[in-house]
């Protein structure tokens, strides 16, 4: 059984795919090009904002990002303390500094509440992230970031498709960055990423800073990067998008089956959606107690897992001269020792989602 079953969906979609990248090869427009443009105004229009900039990654989404707001030396940006490791990586890379709040231990989402006592004169914005598919809180981040007057950036890297009460996953704040790695709920065949929003003017920088800070051609504004989507992604995402709603609908229900049949079982803690919000599951993670026992259990049963994440990002060894000890960040470095990934897409048959669960009920029983 994979972990993440791509070929399965290839194998459905395949000649829509293949028609679509068929219309990049004819016409040898690989770099941006009319496919790009389809793809930015289909996504503007689900998400429901004004702009949509298609990029390289999930990553230069969110650099670009930063970026366009002016983030530099000296600054601080708010962010998870427990995410994927390039949710901070991008503010360290301006040689700004990530400052970390704990989670939320039911959402996995920032403490919304341990927002404003880490808010400095050096604060220049707030970074939270819809970890593994839940939107984090954005009615009472927004009111802070309009407290004090900073920018909102989503990390919907693990949340396209996902809604909460105020609306769709990047839509909900001054900027909303995905990602369209293979694996994530909405992936292509290789990297890629978009970002979202309704600010003009922030678009127009991005733009620029998404191809060399060129405003016109051979003449550079400002500094930027090479952070454009190719064609082919492109192409890839039109193909599969006809499928993504669908694909949404299922990833809530068989999640939703999932969690009902592990909810029974002794010593497992099963993801839990918040009020108000739909969950696309990226990651379906589950809390256990002696998770590398556990893990090897299924493995040799052939359940593949995943960590996401086992070190919260204050203590990566990049970050060791910040100082951080045990017991700073408690929520993240207790779902850090306990968190793990189940095999979850959207093609998981009833037998499969059956095998599943009762490998988690004899691993469990042998730990
Ligand atoms: C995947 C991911 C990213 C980075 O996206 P890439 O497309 O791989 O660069 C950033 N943040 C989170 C939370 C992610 O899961």
């Amino acid at each position: 059984m994979p972990f993440i079953d791509l070929q399965r969906q290839y194998q459905k979609y395949k000649d829509e795919i293949h028609a679509q990248m068929e219309t990049v090869l004819n016409a040898s427009a690989y770099i941006m090009g009319p496919k790009m443009k389809e793809l930015e105004e289909t996504l503007s229009g689900y998400v429901g904002v004004k702009h949509a900039l298609a990029v390289s990654s999930g990553t230069d989404a969110l650099l670009i990002s930063l970026m366009a707001l002016g983030i530099k030396a000296g600054d601080e940006v708010i962010t998870s303390a427990f995410s994927f490791f390039a949710s901070c990586e991008v503010i360290s890379f301006l040689n700004a500094k990530p400052v970390f709040v704990d989670i939320d231990p039911v959402t996995y989402n920032i403490n919304p509440d341990q927002i404003e006592s880490k808010i400095t004169k050096n604060t220049k914005a707030i970074m939270p992230v819809s970890l593994y598919g839940q939107c984090a809180d954005f009615e009472k981040i927004n009111s802070i970031g309009r407290k004090y007057d900073l920018p909102v950036i989503e990390d919907a890297c693990q949340s396209f498709g996902a809604t909460c009460a105020k609306g769709r996953s990047c839509g909900l704040s001054s900027l909303g960055c995905t990602s369209f790695f293979p694996s994530k709920p909405l992936g292509c065949y290789g990297d890629g990423g978009m970002i979202f929003t309704n600010d003009s003017s922030l678009a127009e920088k991005m733009y620029m800073i998404r191809a060399h800070g060129q405003k016109e051609r051979y003449r550079h504004d400002c500094i930027g990067v090479n952070g454009r989507l190719d064609a082919l992604q492109a192409a890839v995402l039109l193909g599969k998008w006809p499928h993504f709603e669908e694909e949404v609908r299922l990833r809530n229900q068989l999640g939703q089956e999932l969690k009902e049949e592990l909810k029974k079982i002794m010593g497992v803690i099963v993801p839990e959606t918040a009020s108000g919000n739909s969950h696309v599951y990226a990651q379906f993670s589950i809390q256990v107690e002696s998770r590398d026992a556990f893990a090897a259990s299924l493995q040799k049963m052939g359940v593949p897992t995943a960590v996401h994440y086992p070190v919260p990002l204050p203590f990566q060894p990049v970050y060791e001269s910040m100082g951080f000890k045990k017991g700073d960040f408690p929520v993240s470095e207790d779902v850090a020792g306990r968190i793990i990934s189940l095999p979850f897409h959207p093609f998981l048959t009833q037998e499969e989602r059956h095998f599943i669960v009762s490998c988690v009920q004899q691993a469990l029983s042998l730990v």
